[in-house]
């Protein structure tokens, strides 16, 4: 369209219609009913959340979109974000929340009912399938690191069979093996 040229059509909203028929009435107490949802519903949608989050300008759906649509009951949309995943879990949003919402511990409650209905991101099941088989997160992979530090090659004291024990027992143990 040249510069000239008037604009037709509907306007440009900024986000998609809300289908009512899909809402759950039953996500919005089903997280305001656990320890960190008691002050969901204070929330007034100022927006702190979302000034302070360093990565929200990344996302389709900011924090205090989020917990709007939480409040909304849009269950399937938030348990199949990639947003509640890609929380840096620094805690800016619920320091400056005026209401004390627990943002950051709302969102890990919805990764917790995103796991339990299957909606775990493949990089995250990898991450959990390293834990769970190699006992750690970051192998040492750079012999000449712990050299140069005078260390030895291996880490000394790391049981990895006591931690793929206890982590087999665990939730994170058995989302890997479903996942598997
Ligand atoms: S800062 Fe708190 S009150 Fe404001 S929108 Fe975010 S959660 Fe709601
Ligand atoms: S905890 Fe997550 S949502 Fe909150 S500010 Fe940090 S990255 Fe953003």
């Amino acid at each position: 369209m040249t510069e000239t040229e008037e604009k037709t059509g509907p306007p440009v909203t900024l986000i998609d219609p809300i289908d009512m028929t899909k809402l759950d009435p039953k996500f919005r107490n089903d997280i305001s009913s656990m320890p960190n949802g008691e002050e969901l519903s204070a929330c007034f949608a100022c927006s702190t959340c979302t000034a302070a989050c360093p990565i929200a300008n990344q996302w389709d759906y900011m924090p205090h979109q989020l917990i709007r649509m939480i409040l909304l009951g849009m269950r399937d949309e938030v348990l199949s974000s990639k947003e509640i995943w890609e929380c840096l879990t620094c805690f800016q949003c619920q320091e400056r929340c005026p209401q004390k919402v627990r943002v950051t511990d709302i969102f890990f409650d919805c990764k917790n009912l995103a796991a339990e209905e299957g909606h775990v991101p493949e990089n995250v099941l990898a991450l959990g399938k390293t834990l769970v088989d190699k006992g750690q997160l970051y192998e040492v992979i750079n012999d000449w690191e712990r050299e140069d530090l005078d260390l030895e090659p291996e880490v000394p004291g790391l049981s990895i069979e006591g931690i793929q024990s206890i982590l087999k027992s665990t939730r994170t143990g058995k989302l890997v093996e479903d996942g598997e």
